[in-house]
C-alpha cells in the first residue's frame, strides 16, 4: 500500500504530510523528514507531536481539512 505520513501537532491538527515512498515505513524516518535535528525531534516527541501512516481515504478524512485550514482544530483555536 502506498500511503502518506501525516504530521500531527499536540492539538491533534495535521500539520503536514509526505508520501510514504519518499521516507519509507518507519515513523522515525518520517519525523526526520519534517524535523532534521535530533534535539528538535526529542523536544517535539515530548510535546506530543506524532507521525502516523494513513491510506488515501484516511488522508482525505483527517489530513485534508487541516491542510486547507478548514478543520475543527483551527476553528477551536481562532
Ligand atoms: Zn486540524
Amino acid at each position: 500500500m502506498a500511503g502518506f505520513w501525516i504530521r500531527i501537532n499536540p492539538d491533534g491538527c495535521v500539520d503536514g504530510s509526505v508520501h510514504e515512498k519518499f521516507v519509507g515505513p518507519l515513523a522515525e524516518d518520517a519525523h526526520k523528514e519534517f524535523t532534521p535535528r535530533v534535539a528538535d525531534r526529542r523536544r517535539e516527541a515530548a510535546q506530543g507531536w506524532r507521525h502516523e501512516l494513513v491510506d488515501h481515504a484516511e488522508w482525505d478524512r483527517r489530513a485534508k481539512p487541516c491542510l486547507i485550514g478548514q478543520c475543527q482544530h483551527r476553528k477551536a483555536a481562532s
